[in-house]
């Protein structure tokens, strides 16, 4: 890493009064930049509790209009204007509200890794790590539609034992991880402990060990007994999980869980997002009190984890 193009970021940080969010996916050296390093949500919720006047979120699109949501007084840059979200871009608010036309008085809750409009036209959001527990705090016989992502939704039917109206959304990054996969990681890593994200896909959820959120493998990883991990999600984790756990090793699962977009942010685009204050991302007003209503919801019924 340039010591030069670091030292003219943190610079330039705190001339704006910036704070450095990277989501667990990005690679080290823009990590190892960051204030805060975590999932979409908990670096949003972060981000709203600093007095910073800007926002740098080195991450996708959904994930610096949640923290616009959150900190609607901040400017909040996205480093590249091109770095989406393929599952979110798989809803569209119009999807949606057809999908509701459908199934009039379903509760709609919906994963984070959505637009902000979906998140308008929703009832309740969740993240990886509490979709479970937002489904089963709504009543058994309250139907209930959930976008976008049908692993995670089907993750939830079985956590659950509740039938779900599901959207056929998936992230491509994690459907790359195939059952084969993680069967020759295994052989390769007889010992080590196979953590999968739920939004890889039921092959690969039903013969690993442990299915959680980026958040919630970081804790395993920690308490966990075990010395060698095999890490079914985007392999960005794995510096962090690394440099958390000096005395374990971290292994991917694949080599094509490699998300383009997240990996679109670079340490050049974290310094000219800051140098010229782009690529600002806002959130209407209308939509902003909607989806804010939805994430607040989820909130109300049990803290983010
Ligand atoms: S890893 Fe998947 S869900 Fe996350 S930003 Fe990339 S495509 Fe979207």
């Amino acid at each position: 890493m340039s010591t030069q193009l670091t030292d003219k970021i943190r610079q330039l940080k705190a001339e704006r009064n910036a704070v450095i969010l990277a989501h667990n996916y990005q690679s080290g050296e823009v990590q190892d930049i960051a204030d805060f390093t975590g999932d979409s949500l908990a670096l949003s919720v972060k981000a709203a509790q600093t007095d910073a006047d800007v926002i740098v979120f080195c991450g996708v699109k959904f994930m610096a209009e949640t923290a616009a949501i959150l900190s609607p007084a901040k400017t909040v840059l996205l480093p590249d204007k091109h770095a989406g979200c393929p599952l979110a871009d798989m809803m569209t608010a119009e999807q949606l509200r057809e999908l509701k036309r459908k199934h009039p008085g379903a509760a709609v809750v919906c994963y984070v890794n959505s637009s902000a409009e979906v998140k308008a036209e929703s009832d309740y959001c969740c993240t990886s790590a509490n979709a479970v527990e937002v489904v089963e705090s709504l009543p058994r016989d309250k139907e209930i539609i959930f976008v976008p992502d049908q692993h995670l939704g089907r993750f939830v039917v079985e956590k659950t034992g509740r039938e779900l109206i599901l959207w056929p959304g998936y992230c491509v990054t994690h459907a790359a991880i195939t059952e084969d996969d993680i069967k020759n990681a295994r052989a390769a890593h007889p010992d080590a402990v196979v953590m999968a994200h739920p939004e890889c896909t039921e092959p690969v959820k039903t013969i690993s060990d442990q299915i959680l959120s980026t958040g919630q493998m970081l804790k395993f990883a920690k308490r966990s007994e075990a010395k060698r991990f095999i890490v079914a999600t985007e392999t960005g984790i794995i510096h962090t999980l690394k440099k958390e756990n000096p005395g374990k090793e971290f292994f991917a699962a694949s080599r094509r869980a490699v998300c383009p977009n997240m990996k679109r942010i670079t340490l050049e685009k974290v310094l000219w997002s800051l140098e010229d204050m782009h690529y600002k991302i806002t959130v209407p007003k209308e939509i902003r009190t909607k989806a804010k209503n939805a994430l607040d919801k989820m909130v109300a019924i049990l803290p983010a984890k």
